[in-house]
């Protein structure tokens, strides 16, 4: 692997335009995690920064990066579309968006066919509550605590992490929250007023919260029963990353409109969807541009969409994730029987998998302690007592497995500087 090209670069002002001109509490955040660096190139699993100093990432951008970075045939797919029409004249049709709706269609489990593409998973969420109130004229939506959903104001909506809906108030109305995991709960809560409930089906930024396996399929039953849509949040676990396709497959369950992101751009394009059967649907083509967006289906992210979803498959990442994870959270749990005062719990699936710590400081410093070792990882948004190990479904053993030594480390280091206190 050659050196980067890094004679331009100046740290210091790189950081100083952050603090200047993006924002200044984003970069005292950096440095204060010790992220003092720039990032520069990247190759599947291995980030360089401006220095040349390697890193190895086990965070893949929250879940983007399942083929790692710049997987060849997304960057090929990318390219050879990008010499030839990147964007769309909106107004004849577009092979890659029709193309990239049938790989799609294929791919996804029950009668899930119609896709909407958009550029996040919050956007994908917006799209789906709006799908929901329109098919069923209904106003209300419910929700779990703990969940994430996106920023935007409707996806805020639905996200349950009070520190981020406060300052924003009022919400949309009509919200319900109820906790993650307990059926009879969700079941009072949905009622003749509900147009959908929303659910990731693993909780990815809550701190990886796997329900009862009973718990989807008991959603399922309960919005069959009261006409409300069942939503699935598949952003973040969708594509593999829980060791099955999709999440919500592992548990039999297919929902009515499905969210995803991250993953579906192949690591290189940013690419949002939402999908439904033709019968919900079917309220979105009376007038197509009920729900439009300029860019949203662009033939850039659309030809990344076709090649990400194609190599995900060829490769049969998700078996690739569940073999991985397994053995990860075998290794991860015996660190934690050596560490059992810091260490809380240790959970997931596939290669989304938690580290609970007693309290988020001690988490900060492992993180801190993973990047002085040239480690990338991250707590969940919506719980910092939580680390996240979600590396590229393409990560190779030896890799994790060096990336893992790293982590048992950091926390051996974390206790011992607790003990100092
Ligand atoms: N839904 C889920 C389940 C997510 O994990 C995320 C992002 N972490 C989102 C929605 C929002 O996606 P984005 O940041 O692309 O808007």
């Amino acid at each position: 692997m050659t050196a980067p090209d890094t004679r331009r670069v100046q740290v210091e002002k790189v950081i100083e335009r952050y603090r200047r001109y993006v924002n200044a509490g984003a970069a005292s955040l950096h440095k204060f995690m010790g992220a003092e660096a720039v990032e520069w190139r990247a190759e599947g699993s291995t980030i360089w920064d401006s220095d040349g100093r390697e890193y190895l990432d086990l965070l893949a951008g929250f879940g983007t990066l399942a083929l790692g970075h710049r997987p060849p045939a997304v960057i090929a797919a990318v390219r050879e579309q990008l010499d030839r029409m990147p964007l769309a004249s909106r107004v004849l049709f577009s092979k890659p968006l029709a193309d990239l709706s049938a790989a799609l269609a294929e791919l996804l489990p029950g009668r899930l066919e119609k896709s909407f593409f958009c550029h996040s998973g919050a956007e994908a969420v917006e799209g789906a509550l709006k799908l929901a109130r329109l098919h069923t004229g209904r106003p209300g939506i419910v929700a779990a605590q703990g969940g994430y959903h996106g920023k935007t104001l409707g996806a805020l909506s639905a996200s349950g992490r009070e520190v981020y809906r406060t300052p924003f108030a009022p919400l949309l109305p009509a919200v319900t929250h109820v906790p993650f995991g307990d059926a009879d709960v969700l079941k009072e809560a949905v009622g003749p007023e509900t147009a959908a409930v929303i659910l990731e089906p693993i909780q990815g930024e809550a701190g990886v919260i796997v329900p009862p396996d009973d718990y989807l399929p008991a959603a399922r039953a309960i919005c069959d029963r009261t006409g409300a849509l069942l939503i699935a949040d598949e952003v973040q676990t969708g594509f593999g990353r829980t060791g099955a396709m999709f999440a919500c497959e592992r548990v039999g369950v297919v929902p009515d409109i499905i969210c995803l992101a991250k993953a579906l751009g192949g690591g290189v394009m940013p690419i949002g969807a939402f999908s439904s059967t033709p019968e919900i649907w079917a309220v979105l083509e009376e007038n197509p541009y009920l729900h439009s967006s300029t860019l949203g289906g662009n033939p850039l992210a659309c030809a990344a969409g076709l090649a990400a979803l194609r190599e995900i498959k060829a490769r049969d990442l998700p078996a690739r994730a569940a073999a991985l994870g397994e053995r990860a959270l075998s290794r991860l749990a015996a660190i934690r029987r050596e560490q059992a005062e810091l260490i809380a719990d240790v959970r997931g699936r596939g290669l989304l998998i938690g580290v609970e710590f007693a309290d988020s400081d001690i988490a900060g410093l492992v993180i801190a302690g993973l990047l002085q070792r040239g480690v990338i990882a991250a707590y969940t948004l919506n719980n910092p007592e939580v680390i996240r190990i979600e590396p590229a479904l393409t990560i190779t053993q030896a890799d994790l497995d060096r990336g893992l030594d790293a982590f048992g480390e950091s926390v051996a280091q974390a206790r011992d500087l607790v003990a100092d206190l």
